[in-house]
């Protein structure tokens, strides 16, 4: 088995265990290009509005906001873990969110793009976890890899669980509203 961290590959749990070892802060990145047959100016109302984009996701229900700072709940399996989202953050084209869960010492950095394709959409989802395992978990590593396998998101599974099946979701509401406005006509 093949372990992924921090930009590098350990063949070995050993090696793992070693790396995870040598410091607190650890990140995983992934990455997606969804296609879809909305146009961009939609997507952006969708990426740009917290509401529009957690709602579609359906893991994170977000409460009153304060400042730029809302306080939300994020379902994974049975759990309901309180978190911090920051966003949008506008820059370069890129529009981003940051996601804190309160208790675990975990941060999202959520990152979409968008482009133009002919009659459709491309969307470019960027996710990087970073994860604080403290000193228990320098000490005992092998705890760190048993919570990492049994109920920590990791950005494929954000991506693959949550992202896309969002996009899809825009998609199939945007192709109805089309229909219903030719049905209209
Ligand atoms: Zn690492």
């Amino acid at each position: 088995m093949e372990f992924r961290c921090c930009d590098s590959t350990f063949k070995s749990e050993g090696e793992f265990k070693k790396h995870l070892g040598s410091r607190r802060r650890h990140y995983n990145v992934d990455s997606a290009n969804i296609s879809i047959e909305v146009q961009k100016g939609t997507i952006m109302n969708v990426l740009t509005s917290p509401r529009l984009l957690f709602g579609l996701m359906g893991n994170i229900v977000l409460s009153q906001e304060i400042g730029c700072q809302r306080p939300g709940y994020l379902m994974s399996g049975e759990n309901v873990i309180s978190v911090k989202v920051e966003g949008p953050f506008l820059e370069a084209g890129m529009i981003g969110y940051r996601i804190n869960l309160q208790d675990q010492k975990v941060q999202y950095d959520i990152s979409f793009k968008t482009s133009n394709l002919p009659g459709r959409s491309n969307i470019t989802a960027l996710v990087k976890m970073i994860v604080d395992i403290g000193r228990i978990g320098r000490i005992m590593p092998g705890q760190v890899i048993k919570a990492l396998s049994n109920n920590v998101i990791t950005p494929g599974k954000l991506i693959r669980e949550f992202i896309e099946p969002a996009m899809k979701a825009l998609e199939k509401l945007s192709e109805s509203g089309r229909k219903e406005e030719v049905e209209a006509q």
